[in-house]
């Protein structure tokens, strides 16, 4: 239960930290765009006003009327400016100041519309005794403003400065634009805002959701058992699917493991009461009858030293299983000569089984196979020792050692009493017999091949059986074939020669 709400916790952080990473990204494209055409616009307009500006100062200062120095006629100066074309025209709401060479305000011109503008005291801005443009962009009650200076020369030698003109641009429209695209700008970034949080928390939901999905699942198949499985959405195959995927068919195969090792330990104590209960009853026949009677007595002695005889049997299999199946982490390996093996294991069979025939076929020589040589011997000890027991009276064996591409094929054949189709692909599990009483009769357990299975998979090969019932039975044991060792082979020969 704690754990469960400790997920829930941190998966709602981690949905947290989507959401506002989300938002903070798209918030911040749209602030830096925002930002730049704000910037852009600003600029554009600006110089339009400064160049309204300029325009007016050029004017104004090659005026022939202040050039011929009438600077403190205001009546005058004012008939000019209202005469002259040029200036009225590119005034608007722009005020004229006019200084003289000692920089003491003399008057200002405006239209009457621009009488707010004029009202405000520009002659701090205004820097005297300096023949260069001085323009500023100073912030006067409230509203940025465009002021430029310029010298007015006296119209005799076209150098004497004798006063100078100053230009106040109000930038009303700049101002306005500016104002209003500002606010829009603020109201669209709080929509942005409002958008790209909603927009972030739907992603996180929605990246969010089959990952808490699967962790829901994982935590009813850890509460729940193993057998159940975390269902999977057919319809999109992303990262998360692969995942609930890997994870159910990891479970599939611990629950397989964890069938086959309950299998493994009923059947092994099945198999073991059976010699467990024929003992029993043949120490309490003795109890009973047997220890006066020679005969009983030496029956039931026999007996139960057979059915010991089948538990040691019985336990070295299983012994010999359980370490077969840890052959794949061995990392012991040994190059063996698989023509040699085989020969030696049909040779000791031959000793073994006189009235045997054991033929053997080497349709390749010189092959090997990275295997243990007393593991490659106890494969083919069982085949070969199920080929005799199986026999059904024909006292023939035939192997075969053969290269098929980059393996090396072993077969087993016998003329026995074969395997049904429908019981070929049990024979490999384990306790598995066809006729059990038969097979138990002949000392089998059913363990022989399983062992086998294991062994040869341990070592990247495969075991596989064909068998008509009635005429005999084929194993095929196939194994990696090692290609090097051939070649050196070959080159020791070459230098033998
Ligand atoms: P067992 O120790 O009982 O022989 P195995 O695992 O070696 O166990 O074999 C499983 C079963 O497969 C045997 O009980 C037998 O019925 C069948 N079997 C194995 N090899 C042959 C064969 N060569 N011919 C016929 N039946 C076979």
């Amino acid at each position: 239960m704690t754990n469960v709400s400790s997920f829930s916790l941190k998966s709602r952080s981690l949905k947290f930290k989507w959401t506002f990473g989300a938002a903070a990204a798209i918030f911040l494209t749209f602030f830096l765009f925002s930002y730049a055409i704000y910037q852009g616009i600003g600029q554009m307009l600006l110089n339009e006003e400064e160049q309204k500006v300029n325009s007016l100062l050029a004017e104004t200062t090659a005026n022939q009327v202040l050039k011929s120095g009438n600077l403190d006629n205001a009546d005058l100066l004012k008939e000019v400016f209202d005469k002259s074309p040029s200036i009225s025209r590119k005034i608007q709401d722009q005020v004229i100041a006019i200084y003289n060479a000692k920089g003491e305000q003399l008057d200002k011109y405006f239209l009457n519309s621009s009488q707010k503008t004029a009202n405000n005291d520009f002659s701090s801005y205004f820097k005297p005794y300096t023949n260069d443009r001085v323009t500023n962009k100073p912030t006067i009650s409230g509203d940025k403003m465009l002021i430029s200076q310029g010298p007015i020369t006296s119209l005799n030698d076209n150098s004497t400065v004798i006063g100078y003109v100053q230009i106040i641009n109000p930038l009303t429209s700049y101002n306005k634009i500016m104002g209003k695209l500002l606010l829009t700008m603020f109201l669209l970034g709080a929509v942005a805002l409002f958008i790209s949080g909603m927009l972030g928390y739907l992603l996180a939901q929605n990246f969010l959701r089959p990952l808490t999905k699967l962790a829901k699942g994982m935590s009813d198949v850890r509460n729940n058992g193993f057998q159940q499985r975390i269902e999977t959405t057919t319809k999109s195959r992303d990262e998360i699917t692969e995942l609930t995927v890997i994870f159910n068919d990891m479970m599939t195969r611990i629950e397989t493991s964890f069938e086959q090792q309950k299998q493994f330990v009923e059947d092994a104590s099945h198999e073991l009461r059976t010699p467990v209960q024929i003992m029993e009853g043949h120490l309490k026949l003795l109890d009973r009858w047997g220890k006066n009677d020679p005969e009983v007595l030496d029956e039931s002695l026999q007996a139960s030293l057979t059915e010991l005889e089948r538990m040691k049997k019985l336990v070295q299999e299983m012994l010999d299983l359980s370490r077969a199946e840890q052959v794949s982490q061995t990392k012991e390996l040994q190059i063996t000569s698989i023509n040699d093996t085989v020969e030696q294991v049909r040779r000791n069979f031959e000793v073994m089984y006189t009235d045997f025939t054991f033929k053997l076929d080497e349709k390749a020589d010189n092959l090997h196979a990275l295997i243990q040589h007393n593991h490659l011997e106890q494969l083919l000890i069982i085949v070969m020792d199920n080929a005799v027991k199986y026999s059904d009276g024909a006292k023939e064996v035939d192997m075969a050692v053969a290269r098929s591409g980059e393996k090396v094929e072993v077969t087993i054949r016998d003329y026995g009493v074969g395997i049904s189709a429908d019981e070929i692909e049990k024979v490999f599990n384990r306790f598995y017999r066809v006729d059990k009483a038969r097979s138990r009769e002949k000392g089998g357990n059913g363990l022989g091949l399983a062992i086998a299975k294991q062994l040869v998979e341990g070592y990247l090969g495969t075991i596989s059986a064909t068998s008509a019932e009635g005429k005999g039975t084929e194993i095929t044991i196939t194994l990696p074939l090692i290609e090097k060792v051939a070649g050196e082979k070959k080159e020791e020969k070459k230098n033998g020669n």
